[in-house]
């Protein structure tokens, strides 16, 4: 029988197969490329692709593709065959260094922010080889960024790339001053918790709502939600396993290290996590995932919805972003350690973090801003839109002790002075899971917990990265030029707990008293939608920061502004207008259908005998009567607010408008449908309920 490892990464083009195809020359030169960012050779180059052709030919592949990843937030292909005429008439299968190292998809259709004039069409693809090249289909992908001819970045990779560079360079200049020598490079990992639904296609395709926005826009609460609680961990069913076990071998093929899968708390809810690696590798694994949950769903006659609130008032979905940094030597930077020193390097870096998460709040909401987790952030089960940090009562009590100067509370009772050898071990805290925590250190990670399911992930961590970098910079210019090392780190750490300890909260991040007090008392952000928040991406302090570490570029940062709220703007203008749709031509015939044949009833019933109340039909028909001239205005009204988006003058202005009046419009309309959905008798509803829907997996 076939096992898992016989087929693990077959689809890849690994170091396995990079060692037995190429020559120990062309590896060891390859290889110092993936490790430490060295220029690729032009010889080198042709004979990577030409093993890479050989090898994509022999798994019967007939095209490539330079992969890449637009700011329209999928991933984008453009195929090319191998094939080139022979002079017999005949076709040889080609693939040159150059294809390999450089495309020319022609870019014009997606998103550049005014970066590029749609004229001026070409943009470049350029190989990250860092990622592995895949096979999918018949078509070798090759992970490749995306810039315009400008050098400026057109995708999500490209900055992600800067971000991990920035960090990598500011951290070796802390690792050199704690007389780490030998460390060559630092590295960001992720492992990205992905929650998701999966629905029947039949349900699906009966609601038009799902199938334009991938959210249901109307729907009354089921009779049973997730009130029992009795999904969760729960007995996953046969037609679901049956989808996991396809799923895991597919990707199990492209060598993503799919491991944990369970159900989540809402009916219909699963998660699938993989084991974590270097950011950008976790990144293209994750779109890729994505990708190939959606495949592998239509063909157990499911849909996978990846959307992050896909049904009002049931748990949304999310993804767990799990971060740590490491050196190339497998050290752990976030993990506390055995001596004094490694825990004072450590609660540097945990500082660092800390300074981080407190300066850039706004870049950290930003990256996880979008239509549709604006629905998730703020709701009950959803981390708040407040960005906060947990650490736990051990670490609590640990940065407590520092910053008073006070004996440390922990098994010995020592004072906490850094850098010098009476600095005590400490155990890590694990125990604790915080859950409605946004940020939440695990042990020796932490996990950002705001990211919606369909976020990519490169967002997240390029601001992540860049403000770790930037607090790990200002902490090295201090401490390179100081005096005494260890008295230097230590009033360092100090005040830096005193100045950000308004970001740490170890308590319920659900708790409506916690975000009066983070907001009130300690100063906290809570930019609750996407256009509340997105324009502080030009923030000067943001600007400099970024752009000071080289990750992003002003125009780039510009466009990007732009092109997220114009995202904003489409997706919810899409989502009224199917909205407008469905009430007018499907849920309002039905209402008044169904009042018109109660009140039919109603009059045989007195025609018989004019002493019949008819309590329940009169009461219905003023009540649905009502409720059907709701629908009406609520539509013309929301037709209205539409009509005036084409005044706004800029797209501040129109995402601003659709805040204020198109979703306000849209909740409206959706109340009143809602209602009239819970008296009308089910026959005569259009659409699926959200009981049919969520339970409709068996
Ligand atoms: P939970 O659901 O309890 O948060 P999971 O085991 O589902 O935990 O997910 C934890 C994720 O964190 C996994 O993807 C795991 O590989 C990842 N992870 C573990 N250690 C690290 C680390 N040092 N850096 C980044 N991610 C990590
Ligand atoms: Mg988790």
């Amino acid at each position: 029988m076939e096992t898992v490892s016989d087929y693990f990464g077959s689809m890849v083009f690994n170091d396995r197969v990079m060692k037995a195809m190429l020559s120990s020359k062309v590896y060891a030169s390859l290889r110092k490329t993936i490790d430490e960012g060295v220029a690729l050779d032009p010889s080198v180059a042709d004979a990577v692709a030409q093993a890479m052709k050989d090898w994509a030919l022999s798994k019967g592949a007939t095209h490539f593709t330079h992969w890449f990843q637009p700011l329209t937030g999928i991933t984008a292909e453009k195929h090319d065959s191998f094939i080139s005429p022979s002079p017999d008439g005949g076709v040889i299968m080609e693939f040159s260094g150059k294809e390999l190292i450089q495309g020319e998809p022609d870019a014009s259709s997606f998103p550049s922010g005014g970066l590029r004039a749609t004229f001026e069409a070409r943009g470049y693809t350029a190989w990250d080889p860092t990622s592995y090249a895949f096979i999918k289909g018949k078509t070798l992908c090759i992970p490749t960024a995306f810039c315009s001819y400008g050098g400026h970045a057109l995708d999500k990779k490209t900055p992600l790339l800067r971000s991990m560079e920035a960090l990598n360079k500011q951290a070796l200049r802390i690792l050199r001053l704690f007389g780490n020598t030998t460390a060559t490079n630092v590295k960001s990992s992720v492992g990205p918790e992905q929650e998701y639904f999966l629905i029947t296609k039949e349900m699906y395709d009966q609601r038009p709502d799902l199938r334009f926005c991938g959210r249901t826009l109307f729907g009354a609460k089921p009779p049973k939600g997730q009130e029992m609680d009795d999904h969760y961990f729960g007995a996953i069913k046969p037609r679901v396993a049956a989808y996991m076990e396809e799923l895991n071998k597919e990707l199990w093929k492209l060598g993503i290290l799919a491991k944990t899968e369970h159900n989540e708390v809402a009916p219909a809810q699963h998660e699938l996590a993989p084991i974590y690696t270097t950011t950008n590798v976790a990144t293209d694994h994750n779109q890729l995932m994505m990708e190939i949950m959606q495949k592998i769903a239509e063909k157990h006659g499911l849909v996978c919805l990846i959307h992050e609130k896909p049904f009002a008032g049931v748990n949304g979905s999310g993804k767990h972003n799990n971060w740590s940094i490491a050196t190339n030597e497998g050290q752990n930077l976030l993990s506390p350690g055995e001596t004094p020193y490694e825990n004072a390097q450590f609660l540097l870096f945990l500082c660092a973090v800390i300074k981080a998460v407190d300066d850039y709040q706004d870049l950290l909401r930003i990256s996880v801003a979008t239509a549709g987790n604006d629905h998730r952030l703020g709701a009950n089960e959803a981390p708040p839109a407040v960005i906060s940090m947990f650490l736990g009562d051990e670490l609590n009590a640990v940065l407590e002790a520092i910053e008073t100067d006070t004996p440390y509370k922990g098994a010995q009772k020592t004072q906490m002075k850094l850098g010098v050898d009476v600095l005590p071990k400490f155990n890590r805290d694990t125990t604790d899971r915080n859950r409605t925590s946004p940020f939440a250190f695990t042990g020796n990670k932490f996990e950002f917990r705001m990211l919606g399911s369909s976020n990519s992930i490169a967002c997240a961590n390029i601001m992540l990265n860049a403000a770790v970098a930037e607090s790990l910079k200002v902490f090295a210019d201090k401490l390179e030029g100081a005096a005494d090392f260890e008295s230097a780190l230590h009033e360092m750490i100090k005040q830096t707990i005193k100045d950000h300890k308004r970001i740490i909260f170890n308590g319920n991040g659900y708790d409506d008293a916690w975000i009066k007090e983070a907001t009130e008392v300690r100063g906290l952000l809570n930019y609750r939608t996407t256009a509340d928040c997105m324009p502080h991406l030009l923030d000067k302090k943001n600007v400099d920061m970024l752009i000071g570490h080289k990750v992003f570029t002003l125009d780039e940062l510009r466009s990007r502004r732009d092109i997220m709220l114009e995202n904003y703007c489409k997706t919810v203008t899409i989502e009224a207008n199917t909205m407008v749709d469905m009430a007018k031509t499907a849920i309002a015939p039905a209402i008044s259908e169904f009042t018109a044949d109660v009140a039919a009833n109603a009059n045989t019933k007195i025609a018989l005998d004019p002493q019949i109340a008819c309590a329940y039909e009169t009461d219905i028909v003023r009540k649905l009567s009502a409720i059907t001239d709701r629908v009406y205005a609520g539509v013309a009204e929301l037709q209205d607010t539409l009509m005036a988006l084409h005044d706004a003058k800029d797209i501040i202005a129109e995402s601003e408008m659709i805040r204020d009046m198109v979703l306000p419009k849209m909740c409206e309309l959706r109340v009143a449908c809602d209602e009239a959905e819970t008296m009308t008798a089910k026959e005569y509803w259009p659409f699926p309920t959200y009981a049919d829907i969520l339970f409709s997996v068996r």
